[in-house]
């Protein structure tokens, strides 16, 4: 993190511009609006420029610029078209040790202007770190049309609520989740229909229910297969909620990031052969945050309900009566297809797909290989990297035919997705060569030789 964004209060506050044209405008109406007691430098003025001076009792100092205009002030920013100027109001500032923004300058800046959304008193900001303004523009314009222009409102109505709320709920944690619910649920809705007293009856009454305040709930997400944007909408939110986050290493860490910040982040393995927390201790660790009142967000790789042990997850949940909430996800087998340009079904050559665990126990693979044996379905191996020469050779014992074309997705949806094709005969050797890392899937079948005329689509 390049520079970190804090929020300057400026009512009243001496800041000095240095420069009067178009540039020096957009700056002044930014600094005049956050309530600052404005002096712009500069031998000649904008007309615009004088006119907003004079509308917000700014001060025009008719000079060339000199180091003595810093003194006092807390803030300098400095607009001219001269770089040389610029570079000295910079050098001075520093020396003086006050913050200052050269436009367009990044190099010359210790604080930097963030493109913002402003819906008074809740205030968005977006930079790009000075690395592409136009960047944060467009982003901005992007969120701009996402915020509801009734969330000033929300934000006012809530600061009203600020003091008594906190007399009520000393605990910050619970403080956090009534608030929440508050803002996302019927309050806010009321609040931004324009009807502030039905809102306030309804937040007052939930702040007499303190039962239903210490109320723990679990979440089991699915975080898909790796890249972060193919989390869905209700795991993104849930994260948000969520006091604890649990995740393997499947989950990728830029999902891991989406949680809130002070949300506390707990590892939980598992790497094959290195089970980090025992299944039956995750279980215990669910439930037990959950009676502490925690919101738990448990993040799976993929979908929990597929090869995730999400069922044994939730089962002591229930039995113990914890609310939660499952969220399927995209499973590794749809990425992996998807990102590669390999359709698992096709009219043509595969009207049925199915996904087996490949995994080996005690050095076997317990599978019905007969039912394995019809060319017109799709087979796709979780956890089968080690086991693969196994997969490989009772397939064809079992009547598959050696040319049977088969890719591994190493790290799939990943930037460093890998596919690596071969046929039942070969692949064994290609994956002995090539040394893929986990996680790793396997397709078998026809549909991988579409990958051919399909790959532009989604090889990444
Ligand atoms: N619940 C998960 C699967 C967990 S089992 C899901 O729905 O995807 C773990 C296996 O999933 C790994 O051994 C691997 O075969 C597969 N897998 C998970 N993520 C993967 C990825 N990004 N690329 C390739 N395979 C992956």
């Amino acid at each position: 993190m390049q520079y970190l964004p804090v929020c300057l209060q400026l009512r009243d506050t001496p800041v000095v511009l240095v420069g009067g044209g178009k540039v020096a405008v957009r700056k002044a109406r930014l600094l005049l609006r956050a309530g600052a007691s404005l002096t712009v430098v500069c031998p000649e003025i904008d007309p615009e420029l004088e006119k907003l001076l004079a509308e917000h009792g700014g001060t025009w100092q008719q000079s060339r610029y000199a180091e003595t205009d810093l003194h006092g002030r807390k803030l300098a920013v400095a607009a001219t078209p001269d770089g040389a100027v610029n570079r000295r109001v910079h050098d001075d500032a520093v020396a003086l040790s006050l913050p200052v923004n050269v436009v367009d300058n990044p190099a010359l800046c210790t604080v930097i202007f963030p493109s913002i959304i402003d819906r008074d008193p809740l205030l968005i900001a977006v930079s790009s770190s000075g690395q592409s303004p136009v960047l944060a523009r467009l982003l901005r314009r992007k969120i701009e049309a996402l915020v509801p222009a009734a969330y000033g409102r929300l934000a006012r109505f809530a600061g009203r609520f600020r003091g008594l709320v906190k007399q009520r709920i000393p605990d910050e944690g619970a403080r956090r989740l009534f608030w929440e619910h508050a803002m996302e649920g019927p309050v806010a809705e009321q609040v931004m229909a324009g009807r502030e007293d039905a809102a306030e009856t309804r937040l007052r009454q939930r702040l007499e229910d303190t039962q239903a305040l210490h109320r723990g709930e679990v979440y089991l997400i699915g975080a898909g297969p790796g890249d972060p944007d193919l989390l869905t909408f209700k795991a993104a939110r849930l994260l948000q909620h969520a006091d604890v986050v649990l995740y393997d290493r499947l989950v990728s860490p830029a999902v891991v990031d989406m949680a809130r910040r002070d949300a506390e982040r707990i590892y939980v393995g598992k790497k094959r052969a290195e089970h980090s927390l025992p299944q039956q201790e995750i279980n215990q660790l669910l439930v037990d945050l959950a009676l502490q009142g925690k919101h738990v967000a448990r993040l799976k790789g993929g979908d929990p309900f597929i090869f995730g042990r999400g069922g044994e997850e939730i089962e002591l949940l229930a039995r113990q009566q914890i609310p939660f909430q499952v969220v399927p996800g995209i499973t590794a087998a749809s990425g992996a297809a998807c990102y590669a340009g390999i359709p698992l079904t096709h009219r043509d050559c595969a009207q049925s797909v199915r996904f087996v665990a490949g995994h080996l126990r005690n050095g076997r693979l317990d599978h019905d290989w007969e039912q394995f044996r019809s060319t017109t379905e799709t087979l796709v191996f979780y956890m089968g990297l080690l086991g693969l020469p196994l997969i490989c050779e009772q397939l064809q014992a079992h009547g598959r035919d050696p040319d049977t074309p088969v890719a591994l997705v190493e790290r799939a949806t990943s930037l460093e997705q890998r596919v690596l094709h071969g046929s039942l005969a070969t692949i064994p050797g290609i994956v002995e060569r090539e040394q893929p890392r986990a996680p790793t899937l396997i397709i078998v079948g026809d549909v991988v030789r579409l990958q051919e005329q399909l790959s532009w689509f989604g090889e990444r």
